[in-house]
């Protein structure tokens, strides 16, 4: 099986319909379709593709690392440097539960992996995410704990 990288998939043409898709048709592929198929495997699966996905995006400054993360309409994500290898992130308007009901569970485990993704790009180093806060836990927004080692 080809690994396909961004360049061999940025192509797109839609004279039509265009780039964009309804954030919906993304919700029912990430929320229903990749849950039900993946079961209880799919938050550890979501965080590796998610990191898989970060780690193939530009970020090389804190800056870029937002800027990507606004860019790809995937947040609006507000760092916090706490020390030298913990970084808070709140991700406002988050792609995955934005909107979403107060179940108690929390699923963004993609946008977990693509955060710990860019920002080992940014600063060379593993890192490992952790959601803590989200709209379906009571939020109106994301959290994520990152540890660089
Ligand atoms: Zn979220």
């Amino acid at each position: 099986m080809k690994d396909y990288l961004v360049d061999d998939i940025k192509n797109i043409v839609r004279p039509e319909l265009g780039e964009e898709v309804p954030l919906l048709l993304f919700r029912i592929l990430r929320i229903v379709g990749m849950r039900s198929i993946l079961g209880e495997t799919s938050g550890a699966t979501l965080y590796m593709m998610g990191k898989k996905v970060g780690n193939m995006l530009r970020a090389q400054t804190m800056e870029e690392f937002s800027g990507t993360i606004r860019k790809l309409k995937i947040g609006i994500p507000e760092a916090v440097i706490v020390d030298e290898d913990h970084i808070t992130v709140k991700l406002f308007e988050c792609i995955t539960c934005a909107g979403f009901v107060n179940t108690g569970e929390m699923f963004c485990d993609m946008e977990s992996g693509i955060i710990a993704g860019l920002l080992e790009n940014v600063h060379g180093k593993k890192a490992r995410s952790t959601q803590t806060k989200s709209w379906s836990s009571g939020y109106n927004y994301c959290e994520f704990e990152v540890f660089l080692y």
